[in-house]
Formats: structure tokens, C-alpha cells, sequence
């Protein structure tokens, strides 16, 4: 039984944005957790690198400012919250094609605004994606049945641009998966919360600091100073469960706990719960997931690249996104990448690749400074593939005590931040006994 005199001892298996979400709702409320995180740093697919002596990560994100749960706890945790966000009214750049700017107007009339002025469609193309909209809205975002986003989108007779220039690439960067598999029904939860919600949850969100500085890191110092153990470079090798608890076996040392929020990445899951019976319906959610890629490429010029935004839209060609990090955060000459979800790309090399983008680069904002370096990552298993229909295991299970955090876990938002974050909050809140809904 918890109580003050009693507090559960919780073991949190993997120190990602779901793992340090559950230790930080946990640490606010006293109960000493101890974080085991395998690699070096907090973060997991969402972390600092350091290439050529410069702070960056292993991808570049964006957040939404209906990541409600996330920016919570980033504010929870930060000194100065509004310092390591760039917060950006929803600006869509693709270059040449469309833009698409909300005024300052209350939702929703921000979107239909921004639709029916956007540069680059014609009247009929915007005014049947404000019809969509209405129509989704009165349908409360949720379909009968789910099907793929691109059946979704011709279905309401959305024309080539926006479904070209804004519906497609929206999904491919929500859901990172291609329009043609993807889920519409989790692509509609996105809409609801960015487009549909209030004014801010259309916001962009850029971070002016590293992804391990933006929550984890700062969040294991709150844990900390509330009685917490975060330790990184720590590898789980073995989950037991007891007649009472588990035995978490790191190393050479096996320690005793109550609980277990079990936060590894998916395709990890299933090697630690394979072996236990109670866990094997999960443990086969979460082996029946398959991926996406997702990859980033860093460019570090003599000068300054003016792109036409911080975050500017690549209509055709090898790259999708190019985010501007002079502008966003004042690495001078610094350009990122971001090529989402499986294509054609992957059959080049990392370095065809690069000389690629630097080409396109070099077409759309005119000749280039002398370039000093480049860097290409890819995480190829970036994100679960959000296909229509796809079960996920629930953050509870069927074994007592044992809980499931990640990105993968049932809920309703692709493979994101604020997936991750949800989860572990769900956990933590599941192990306080606090069945408030999120
Ligand atoms: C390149 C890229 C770009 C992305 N872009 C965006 C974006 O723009 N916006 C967005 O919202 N989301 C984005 N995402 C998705 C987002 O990063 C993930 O959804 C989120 O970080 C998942 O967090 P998690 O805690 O669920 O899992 P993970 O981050 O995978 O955390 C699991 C942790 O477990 C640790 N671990 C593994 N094995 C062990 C072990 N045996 N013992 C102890 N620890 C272990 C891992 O090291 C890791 O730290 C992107 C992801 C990638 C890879």
C-alpha cells in the first residue's frame, strides 16, 4: 500500500523524454525513483551529439504549442522556459509554392484565414480545404473507420497544391510516415490539437538549446534535488519480477524495486518482456511495430545562408526541410536538414546525399559561402510506422506494477515528444493512484 510512510521505490528503465516525464511527475510528488539511461547522455532519440565541438542533436525537431504536457514540464523544469524556445506564429514556407501565415485571430478563424490566403492555391483549392476543415470539425475529428491519409484527403476533394505543398508534407512531418500509409485518424488528432485548438497550439516551436539541455538534462537535476537517482552510461540487462516487486539487474548489480516503468525504445521492449507471460501481449504490440527513418544533415558555412525562414519548406528534391540555426539560435552559418520517413534517398551514400541538398541549397538561395563542414545522421528507427488501425500496448499491463512509457504506447499522437511525454505521465500518475484523464 503507498502512503507517505510508505512510497512505492520506482525503477525507470530508459531516460528518454518518456522515462524523464515519469521521473519528474513522480520526484514533484516525493517518490524516489532511480533512472537507469544506457547511453551517455538523457534523451535517447531525442539528444545532444557534439560534432566539431558544437552542441547539436542526433535530429532536428519541432514541437507544436499544443504539445500541452510537454511544455508543461519543460517549464516545470527550466529556470528561464521562455529562453530555450523559439516560438513562431504558424508560418508554412515551402519555397515558391505556397505560404500559408495565421493572423493573430482566436481559433479557428486563425486557420480559415490563414487557408483562404494562402499564396500559391487558387479560390476553389482554398476554399475546399476550409470546407474540409468544417467538415472534420463537425465530425469532431474522428472517423468511422480508419483509413490512410491519402484516401482521407481525396476524399474530400483536395486539390494538388495544398494536398502537394501542405497535406502531404504536414503528415510525412507529424507522422513520418508516407500519405499513402499513413494513419488518418492519428493525423486528425493532430489537426484537432495544432490547427483546430487554440491559437498557440499552431505555434512552432524551435529549440534554441540542444534537445539533452531543453528537458532531460534539467529534469534530472530536479529529480535529484528532490531525492531521485538518475544515472546515465547505466544499461538494464535484466527485468525480474519477485513475489513482491522486481529485481532490476544493471551490470553487476541487482537492486530491489516496487515498481518498474519500463521506457526503452520499442524495438527493445520486446527482448526484456518476451519471457514474461503476463507481459507477452505487449511484448507482441510492440514486436509487430515497424519504422520509420528519419534523417538530419548539419552544414556549417564561412557565412550566412539567408533562407527566407527559420524553417523553410523544400517543395521538390532530396530534402524537405531546411531550418535556419543562425536565425534560430545564433550558430552562425549553420544549416540543418531534414529528410522524413523512407524514399528514394536511401539508396545514396551519406555523402551523395549531402552534396545533393548543397546543390539544391545552392539552386534556391543563389551561390553558397565556402562550406567548413557536414555532418549526416540517420536514425533508421526514427519513429513506429503510423499506419491506419495500429494497436499499441497500453501504458498499464497486466502484470502489477509493471508499466509501459514511450512514444509507441497507446495514445493519441504519432511517435513524438509529445507521445513520449504523455506516456510517462500516464505511468507516474497510474503509480500515484491519480486517475485524472490528461
Ligand atoms: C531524427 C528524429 C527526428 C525527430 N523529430 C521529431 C520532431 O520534430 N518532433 C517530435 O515531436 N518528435 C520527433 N521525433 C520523435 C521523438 O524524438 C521520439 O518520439 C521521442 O524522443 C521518443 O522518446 P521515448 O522516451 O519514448 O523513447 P527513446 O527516446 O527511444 O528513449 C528510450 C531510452 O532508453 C534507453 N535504453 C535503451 N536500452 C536501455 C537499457 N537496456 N537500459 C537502460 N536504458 C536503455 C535509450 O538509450 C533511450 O535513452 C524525432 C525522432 C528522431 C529520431
Amino acid at each position: 500500500m503507498i502512503s507517505p510512510e510508505n512510497p512505492p521505490q520506482v525503477a525507470i528503465v530508459g531516460g528518454g523524454y518518456a522515462g524523464m516525464a515519469a521521473a519528474v511527475t513522480l520526484a514533484r510528488r516525493q517518490v524516489p525513483v532511480t533512472v537507469f539511461e544506457a547511453g551517455p547522455v538523457l534523451g535517447g532519440r531525442a539528444r545532444r551529439v557534439a560534432i566539431h565541438g558544437v552542441a547539436l542533436d542526433n535530429g532536428l525537431h519541432i514541437l507544436i504549442g499544443a504539445y500541452r504536457e510537454t511544455l508543461r514540464l519543460i517549464a516545470e523544469v527550466q529556470a528561464a522556459p521562455a529562453d530555450v524556445l523559439l516560438r513562431l506564429p504558424l508560418d508554412w514556407h515551402m519555397h515558391q509554392r505556397l505560404q500559408l501565415r495565421a493572423p493573430r485571430l482566436p481559433a479557428p478563424l486563425h486557420l480559415a484565414a490563414a487557408l483562404l490566403t494562402a499564396k500559391g492555391a487558387n479560390w476553389r483549392e482554398r476554399f475546399a480545404a476550409v470546407r474540409m476543415m468544417h467538415a472534420l470539425r463537425g465530425a469532431n475529428f474522428r472517423l468511422p473507420h480508419d483509413a490512410s491519409v491519402s484516401d482521407l484527403l481525396a476524399g474530400h476533394g483536395q486539390g494538388p497544391v495544398l494536398t502537394r505543398y501542405l497535406w502531404e508534407p504536414l503528415c510525412v512531418a507529424a507522422l513520418n510516415t508516407p500519405p499513402g500509409d499513413a494513419s488518418a485518424q492519428l493525423f486528425l488528432n493532430v489537426l484537432r490539437d495544432g490547427l483546430n485548438g487554440d491559437r498557440a497550439g499552431s505555434d512552432l516551436l524551435i529549440s534554441r538549446v540542444d534537445l539533452g539541455a531543453l528537458f532531460p538534462e534539467p529534469a534530472a537535476r530536479y529529480v535529484r534535488a528532490r531525492g531521485g537517482t538518475v544515472l546515465t552510461g547505466c544499461r538494464v540487462t535484466a527485468i525480474h519480477p519477485l513475489a513482491s516487486g522486481f529485481q532490476v539487474t544493471a551490470g553487476t548489480a541487482a537492486q530491489h524495486f516496487s515498481h518498474v516503468i519500463c521506457a526503452l525504445p520499442p524495438h527493445q521492449v520486446a527482448g526484456f518482456l518476451g519471457g514474461i507471460s503476463a507481459l507477452s501481449g505487449a511484448a507482441a504490440l510492440a514486436d509487430a511495430l515497424e519504422y520509420q527513418p528519419i534523417t538530419s544533415a548539419y552544414f556549417q558555412f564561412d557565412g550566412r545562408v539567408k533562407l527566407p525562414a527559420p524553417m523553410t519548406g523544400l517543395p521538390q528534391g532530396v530534402a524537405h526541410w531546411l531550418f535556419d540555426r543562425e536565425a534560430i539560435c545564433g550558430q552562425r552559418g549553420l544549416v540543418g536538414a531534414v529528410i522524413s520517413a523512407e524514399g528514394p534517398h536511401h539508396s545514396l551514400t551519406q555523402d551523395v546525399l549531402a552534396e545533393r541538398v548543397l546543390r539544391e541549397m545552392g539552386e534556391h538561395f543563389g551561390p553558397l559561402p565556402p562550406l567548413q563542414w557536414q555532418r549526416v545522421i540517420t536514425e533508421k528507427r526514427a519513429t513506429f510506422s503510423a499506419t491506419p488501425a495500429l494497436k499499441r500496448p497500453a501504458q498499464q499491463t497486466p502484470l502489477q506494477n509493471f508499466w509501459l512509457a514511450g512514444d509507441y504506447t497507446a495514445g493519441d499522437y504519432p511517435a513524438t515528444l509529445e507521445a513520449a511525454v504523455q506516456s510517462g505521465i500516464v505511468c507516474a500518475r497510474g503509480i500515484l493512484g491519480d486517475t485524472a484523464a490528461l
